[in-house]
């Protein structure tokens, strides 16, 4: 909308836990279309927020706050827990090299606009009070639900039960009041009374406050499309009679069997289960580029591991081209390079396919891989190269002009993967063997219920 500008706003974490694998997985989906974008000449304005408060248990506007789950569970202030785990998050996201957007509110620090927000949307009529909150009349839209293409018909056959005082089964809440019997850690006075917003006006309001009205990209999960996203066009269209977002982007589940992986459900991963089994958080986002992003991804620590041997293949690579001392020039290397230049321009931007880039990125490197076997590939090529490799990771962001010492070594990790397999497979006595030779090379696996846990002896 913005000459060279693209505006593009992420929803955050709800900070009341540890990310788990299946949130990082969406901030590096989002930030490979950052880089493409990026990559292609534009300037990217990205804001995401940090959800501190409102974010219930239920989509259905009932349950507890998961702030407030999340301080019960510590014996600390919401306050407190909102600092701990937002702090954590973002280190989370440097390590798996996410460049971090330029302006991240907290929904707690936009109350003043959220309030503004629901003020407009009541003057224009979309609003009803009920005992605990203001709620949005979704039937005073002609085309509520049309990202997800609800049926509105189906949806109020089945839903009534639990509706409350609310009008519609789509019908939510953009002021919660707070409960008259308890006092909540995290409350605010309003036209309305002291109480807090609804989880989708915090995003409207903080993503129109700093990108306007109506902007370019709106990125989360595939789980934020019928409720969530959904919600805030409502709110938004209600507010301002403008459609808020041209594209929506969204990401697919990271799944566990045949679960998405989720905090709620207890038992999930983090980066630090996969760092304590010696996997370089990089190796994550490698993992996650092997696939499509609206595909779903199977977690398996095995191809997570696979995922770190591909990463190092290709560090050793690079470090390989820049020792390249020969003198010879070839012409059809140039060829090569150019195809391969243009075939991973196409692949991203059909939609940022990123496993086929990956794949082409492999079969590059196997060819030039040979012609450095038989000293056939001169230095000024070999520069060229390692350009064009540094140019592919600025979308990529896989650090591959570092170099590649691995925390844990190359003959360990092939040896774990190959115990994994073993033991899946129930072969434990071979497994054991495995493991006495990783002691021999100086290097400890444990396992325990959270995972396999890799120390140097
Ligand atoms: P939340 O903390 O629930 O607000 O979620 C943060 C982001 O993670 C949102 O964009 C969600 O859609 C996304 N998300 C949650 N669970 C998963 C999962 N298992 N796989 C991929 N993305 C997820
Ligand atoms: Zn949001």
């Amino acid at each position: 909308m913005h000459d060279n500008e693209v505006r593009m706003y992420c929803c955050g974490l709800t900070v009341y836990d540890y990310a788990h694998l299946g949130n990082i997985k969406i901030y590096i989906n989002e930030d490979v279309l950052k880089r493409a974008l990026m990559h292609a000449g534009y300037k990217v304005k990205h804001v995401m927020n940090i959800t501190d408060v409102g974010h219930l248990t239920s989509d259905a506007d009932t349950g507890e706050d998961k702030m407030e789950i999340g301080s019960k569970r510590e014996g600390k202030s919401a306050w407190e827990i909102s600092k701990y785990y937002t702090k954590h998050f973002l280190e989370d996201l440097k390590k798996v090299n996410v460049l971090m957007p330029d302006i991240m509110p907290k929904a707690t620090e936009t109350i003043p606009e959220q309030i503004e927000l629901i003020k407009k949307i009541e003057k224009n009529g979309y609003t009803y009070r009920t005992e605990d909150g203001i709620y949005f009349d979704t039937s005073k839209l002609k085309d509520y639900g049309k990202l997800s293409r609800l049926k509105k018909e189906g949806l109020k056959a089945g839903a009534r039960i639990g509706m409350g005082e609310k009008r519609n089964p789509t019908d939510f809440a953009l002021w919660k009041l707070s409960p008259s019997d308890s006092k909540r850690q995290m409350e605010w006075d309003s036209p309305w009374g002291k109480g807090f917003p609804g989880w989708h006006i915090e995003c409207s309001a903080m993503s129109m406050k700093y990108l306007g009205e109506t902007f370019d990209i709106h990125c989360g999960g595939v789980d934020h499309i019928p409720v969530h996203h959904t919600n805030e066009i409502a709110q938004s269209e209600a507010a301002t009679g403008k459609e808020p977002v041209r594209f929506w982007v969204h990401g697919e589940f990271l799944v566990v069997g045949k679960e998405k992986m989720a905090k709620s459900a207890g038992g999930f991963r983090t980066l630090q289960t996969l760092i304590d089994a010696g996997i370089d958080p990089l190796a994550y986002r490698y993992f996650c580029l092997t696939a499509h992003y609206r595909s779903q991804l199977m977690f398996d620590i095995g191809a997570v591991r696979s995922a770190q041997l591909g990463l190092s293949r290709m560090r050793k690579f690079v470090e390989r081209l820049a020792e390249v001392r020969e003198s010879a020039t070839k012409k059809d290397v140039l060829k090569l390079m150019d195809r391969t230049k243009g075939e991973f321009r196409k692949f991203i931007e059909d939609d940022l396919n990123t496993p086929r880039a990956l794949a082409l990125i492999s079969d590059f490197m196997r060819e030039i891989n040979a012609m450095m076997d038989r000293n056939a590939l001169g230095r000024e090529d070999a520069k060229r190269i390692y350009e064009l490799m540094l140019d592919f990771d600025r979308v990529l962001g896989l650090k591959l002009g570092e170099t590649s010492k691995e925390a844990v070594p190359e003959d360990v990790q092939k040896l774990i993967l190959e115990r994994e397999k073993l033991r899946k497979e129930k072969k434990f006595k071979e497994s054991d063997s495995i493991r006495n030779k990783i002691k021999e090379i100086g290097w400890e696996v444990l396992d325990t219920p959270k995972g396999p846990k890799i120390k140097k002896i």
